[in-house]
């Protein structure tokens, strides 16, 4: 049996518990064996002042768009179909080769940000290979297209077959599928890609609600995503969803629901509790969408976890980012509920909450050591999600990765 190592630090966050000052956490093989407050075990290893806290989860990314950092710069709101036109332009001008390249880039960034856990959009499942051989969980979601019913269809069968032949999922990595959004999805077929998901890792996720045109085209039909779609030789009224409440309803059967960005959802919509949504912060300010609902959310019970969306809108893929930057824009939003959704809402909305996502006694030894500045605070988790430099350290399934 594996040698048993107990770490310090300066704060252990259990998530689950209160922080523990100078605490402890006693993994054995790939296994957490023990969380304990100061004094009631001798530490190994005291990793000095850092925070000791759950491998980070990024639920929302597109690893196959890291080498648009800085060549579709979002654009404003109202602008957003000329920003999917260039992601359409970058996608096209892409071999095989850079897609690959471009992924283990991406893959890098998120790993190397302290991600034990990530929610991955592959058009065509290209990322599968390199992140189920890494150092990391995931949920790599293959993405479906198609307004039209046949269209929808096609590409449904495709995934699916994907999943089947070869992709079945590891002891750390999960298929998923991912309809891609209300504008570009036939809504009637919706339900018999939802009903055979237990035989398809269970995980769906949809972009929803991202912006007002989407909603003016659900609605009325009418706006900036008529034009886009005809350009495409997409356009087909008829699969078009009445609303995000028909995606949310069409979608809840599924075991793991996971609604990416929800900016104009608004906040009294039901969600049944397999239902979650992803929150992207910096890439939701970047094109100028008004106050995301999260908070609103948060009150009515509703998961809500953190994603970086892709290099193509935002600056980096480390998620503890998004959660200093949720900090510095809402201060006083709680910081233990902050640090929930960067951990253990994510974990449950991927489906991998029983296995990681909090410190607990039966978990993977999944975790971060996360450098903190020299001053006191009150609330621990403010030295947390203070911007401070500094190397983490991360630490999956009981081994560091260095
Ligand atoms: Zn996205």
């Amino acid at each position: 049996m594996a040698d048993s190592r107990t770490f310090t630090a300066r704060c252990v966050f259990p998530v689950t518990g209160p922080p523990l000052p100078n605490g402890t956490v006693t993994v054995q093989g790939n296994t957490i064996t023990a969380v304990e407050a100061h004094g009631v075990r001798a530490a190994d290893e005291d990793l000095g002042n850092v925070a000791i806290i759950p491998g980070l989860v990024n639920a929302h990314t597109h690893l196959d768009l890291s080498g648009a950092r800085g060549q579709i710069p979002p654009t404003s709101a109202d602008q957003f179909t000329d920003w999917l036109r260039g992601v359409i332009a970058f996608r096209k001008d892409c071999t095989q080769l850079q897609v690959k390249a471009h992924i283990r880039f991406g893959l890098a960034e998120c790993l190397n940000a302290g991600t034990t856990l990530l929610g991955d959009i592959s058009s065509d499942g290209a990322s599968w290979d390199a992140v189920a051989a890494a150092k990391t969980r995931a949920v790599v979601f293959h993405e479906v297209l198609g307004l039209s019913s046949q269209r929808f269809q096609h590409s449904a069968a495709t995934a699916v077959r994907w999943i089947c032949n070869g992709h079945p999922g590891t002891a750390t990595c999960s298929p998923g599928v991912s309809p891609h959004a209300p504008y570009s999805v036939c809504a009637d077929r919706l339900p018999s890609l939802t009903a055979a998901l237990p035989l398809l890792g269970n995980r769906i996720t949809v972009h929803l609600a991202e912006t007002k045109a989407e909603l003016e085209l659900l609605t009325k039909f009418s706006g900036p995503f008529v034009e886009f779609l005809t350009e495409l030789g997409a356009w087909d009224p008829s699969g078009l969803a009445l609303g995000p409440t028909q995606i949310l309803d069409a979608t809840r059967a599924a075991k793991h629901a996971l609604y990416a960005h929800c900016n104009y959802l608004p906040p009294e919509t039901a969600f049944a509790p397999n239902q979650s949504v992803a929150y992207c912060p910096r890439t939701h300010t970047a094109f100028g969408h008004s106050p995301h609902p999260f908070r609103e959310f948060m009150k009515r019970g509703v998961r809500v976890c953190l994603g970086t969306d892709s290099l193509a809108s935002n600056p980096d893929l480390d998620i503890l980012a998004e959660a200093r930057f949720v900090h510095a824009s809402y201060p006083d939003f709680p910081g233990d509920q902050l640090l929930r959704m960067l951990t253990i809402a994510g974990a449950e909305a991927l489906g991998w909450g029983s296995e990681t996502g909090s410190l607990e006694v039966g978990k993977s030894a999944d975790l971060v050591a996360v450098p903190l500045p020299d001053r006191e605070a009150a609330d621990s988790h403010e030295l947390l999600f203070a911007d401070h430099p500094g190397e983490r350290r991360t630490m999956f399934r009981g081994e560091w990765r260095d």
